[in-house]
């Protein structure tokens, strides 16, 4: 399997030079040449196998410059108990007849970012044995709060490698800083940025391709990767539990083989949603996309319309984690939607860089019609959301995950389509314990963080996550705050270049 960039069809690296570059010289990013298929037999099989073993399975389709050895040390040490709460790792819970929330936060900083990022540094360390490089990786990573904390997890004290976040300032949750100022590790560095996600990660991937500071690293024997969703090696592992919910559902009875089901991803990249995507057309029978947006709406209207118009307000919600106007992941699906365009996708993402909007071709516009279904919801809703799931099926979500529900309420609303659908939940409650408490209770309550988790325990009976409750104790080791101008010399400063 060859991996092209998006903005050059002619270009062609195996898995272990995408997943180490991150992204491609001229901007685009990895794309793998076709999508595997399985048939029905094989996903039927994958309901039987443990989570590592599911995982080792898919990834053999698509990390076929690995070998079997390879991917088993990586899926071996990434998905074990050592670092998820639960035994299947990706939980599935009954929310009511025929709509399951597939949880994808019992890993070890509480979000579906764990799933990826738990096995990245393995895959990452892997490729770079494999190719034969002998230089230092730094991981420059851009976060809305969630990919910062799951990425430090993953790759600190990961010989070899050094890692670097950015986050907007005032952009994540009070509990997501903590996790991140209080972060343990001798290679790990955390700062904060005057502006939002956007800026961030405009930054970060302006970095990364900018020739004068990449020959400032290679002279002092280093190197970017990244672990943001750019990364093929972040987005690969997230196909895996889609794969494996549908098999799950098929063993347990509750849908039959062939039996198409819906999805609803909660989404601000557009990683975890493209990964269902990979997922349908691998052979799991889907139906609808669901593609669910905060009041930071542009994916909403870039799926009914056909135009992506980033000129709009910017809004800090209640679901941090998805306040992004520019979804980098959509520029996989547009190269796979035009078969393969590259001057198409150059011309429409210039545009996007210049003119911050770009309207796709009229076929374009028809393929993602049938594929996806797009909704949004805004803070107040998803408080309610949060309410009624709770009075109504005595089930705890996050605000993400209730934006997705939500938008699956009002979908099935207005289409009537009864078709059995799969949530993905995509963090604990305890993550965003403020809204989530104000929402479960009706009142805000002047209350300290820690006691709001308390509170959150007593009400939902949700165990409160080890690694959340520890933070109270731990002390603060990252305090940096830069303006937005600023990145680039701090990368250097920091390296010490
Ligand atoms: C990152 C994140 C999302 C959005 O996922 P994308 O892959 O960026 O679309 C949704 N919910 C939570 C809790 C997240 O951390």
């Amino acid at each position: 399997m060859f991996y092209n960039s998006t903005r050059n069809s002619d270009v062609k690296v195996n898995s272990a030079q995408a997943i180490t570059q991150g992204i491609s010289a001229d901007g685009g990013l990895f794309v793998p040449e076709e999508i595997p298929v399985l048939t029905p037999d094989e996903i039927k099989a994958v309901g039987e196998m443990k989570y590592a073993d599911k995982a080792a399975f898919v990834f053999s389709k698509f990390l076929t410059d690995f070998t079997e050895a390879e991917i088993r040390y990586c899926t071996d040490n990434a998905y074990s108990t050592k670092n998820f709460e639960t035994e299947c790792i990706a939980e599935i819970a009954h929310l009511f007849d025929g709509t399951y929330m597939l949880e994808l936060w019992h890993g070890p900083t509480c979000a579906f970012k764990d799933m990826a990022l738990q096995i990245l540094p393995y895959f990452l360390t892997t490729s770079a044995k494999k190719i034969n490089l002998d230089k230092k990786i730094v991981i420059l990573v851009a976060t809305s709060g969630d990919t910062g904390k799951a990425a430090l997890e993953g790759f600190k004290d990961v010989e070899g490698t050094s890692i670097l976040v950015f986050y907007p300032e005032d952009g994540v949750s009070p509990m997501q800083k903590r996790q991140m100022k209080t972060q343990e590790g001798n290679n790990v560095g955390v700062c904060a940025l005057k502006g939002n996600f956007d800026d961030c990660q405009n930054g970060v991937k302006a970095i990364f391709t900018d020739s004068e500071v990449k020959k400032a690293l290679d002279d002092n024997g280093m190197m970017f990767s990244s672990a943001n969703s750019i990364n093929w090696g972040r987005l690969v592992p997230q196909i895996v539990y889609y794969i494996s919910a549908y098999a799950e559902l098929v063993k347990d009875g509750e849908i039959a083989l062939g039996e198409k089901v819906n999805i609803v991803v909660p989404t601000g990249n557009f990683g975890n949603i493209l990964a269902a995507y990979y997922a349908k057309h691998m052979g799991i029978p889907v139906n609808k996309l669901i593609c669910a947006s905060n009041i930071n709406n542009v994916l909403t209207d870039f799926i009914n319309t056909g135009v992506y118009d980033r000129n709009r307000q910017f809004y800090a919600t209640v679901s941090p984690s998805m306040d992004i106007l520019i979804s980098s992941n959509l520029e996989r699906l547009l190269y796979i939607m035009t078969d393969k365009n590259d001057k198409l996708i150059n011309e429409w993402f210039g545009k996007l860089a210049a003119e911050g909007k770009y309207e796709v071709s009229d076929d374009v516009k028809a393929k993602l019609l049938d594929e996806f279904s797009a909704g949004y919801c805004d803070d107040e809703h998803t408080k309610a959301a949060i309410h009624e799931i709770y009075e109504k099926y005595s089930y705890t979500c996050d605000t993400h995950t209730a934006v997705a529900v939500k938008v699956y309420e009002d979908y099935k609303k207005s289409t009537g389509d009864t078709t059995k659908t799969i949530i993905a939940s995509t963090a604990s409650p305890y993550k965003f314990s403020a809204a989530v408490l104000e929402s479960l209770e009706g009142k805000n309550s002047d209350i300290s963080e820690y006691d709001k988790v308390d509170r959150i325990a007593e009400l939902s009976k949700l165990p409160v996550p080890a690694a959340l409750a520890d933070l109270k104790n731990k002390p603060e080791r990252f305090g940096d705050v830069i303006a937005k101008d600023d990145q680039k010399s701090y990368v250097l400063g920091t390296l010490g270049i």
